[in-house]
């Protein structure tokens, strides 16, 4: 499933993201282990190790690589911390945190893809615990979690997700409309305080409500 070829191709790949400025070698090893072209539409296949986000099912993407990094650098995962993600999409970043030892939970609202990035990950041996649902909701019978990394542009920062942050637990979303989207990073200092900082412009699809069968 993973030939010399893509191996070769992945290398070039996070070389380049590294000279974007991503400079945490376990994200950068973690994702030159995950084999982006099983991940891949069909259609798309000659370009996994492209820096560039591309169509999936159901109208969605999978992310740039170079987003998927950063996002990822950002929320400075641990192993056998807990991990909410929101928007499993291809189950590519869902790889990613696997790979740095996360024990992750992923909602996703779009079943045809929730379906499919459980066979993906399955076929791989990554094992993550998935959920059809509206991510806004969270998953308050797992919560609280050391980290929560939402993967589609929200207009705010979801309450319901701040609740199931962890004291000290970090949050990591874009958070914008679709004209422009600022990724925000949030630290959970207390109960009632949180601390939010800002990291640039990104370019996401919007997290969406309620679950679409
Ligand atoms: N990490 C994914 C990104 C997919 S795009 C990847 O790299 O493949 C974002 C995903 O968020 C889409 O699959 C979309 O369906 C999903 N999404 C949007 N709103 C959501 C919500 N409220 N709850 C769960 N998933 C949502």
């Amino acid at each position: 499933m993973d030939s010399y070829r893509h191996k070769g191709l992945r290398k070039k790949l996070i070389e380049s993201i590294r000279q974007k400025g991503i400079r945490n070698e376990e994200v950068l090893e973690a994702m030159n282990r995950v084999p982006r072209h099983v991940f891949m539409d069909s259609g798309f296949i000659n370009f996994s190790y492209t820096d560039k986000a591309f169509p999936i099912a159901a109208g969605q993407t999978i992310s740039q690589p170079y987003t998927v990094a950063f996002q990822t650098e950002l929320l400075d995962v641990q192993k056998h911390m807990k991990v909410l993600e929101i928007g499993t999409g291809s189950g590519y970043q869902t790889a990613v945190l696997l790979e740095l030892g996360a024990r992750v939970y992923t909602i996703e609202r779009q079943r045809e893809l929730f379906l499919g990035a459980q066979k993906i990950l399955g076929d791989l041996n990554y094992k993550a615990r998935f959920f059809f649902g509206d991510g806004y909701e969270g998953l308050p019978a797992f919560a609280p979690f050391d980290r929560i990394l939402i993967t589609a542009a929200a207009p705010e920062i979801p309450q319901k997700l701040m609740e199931q942050l962890a004291v000290g637990g970090i949050m990591v979303l874009p958070e914008g409309d679709r004209f422009g989207q600022k990724m925000i990073r949030v630290v959970r200092d207390t109960e009632e305080e949180h601390t939010r900082t800002e990291h640039g412009y990104f370019s996401f699809v919007p997290l969406l409500r309620g679950k679409n069968q």
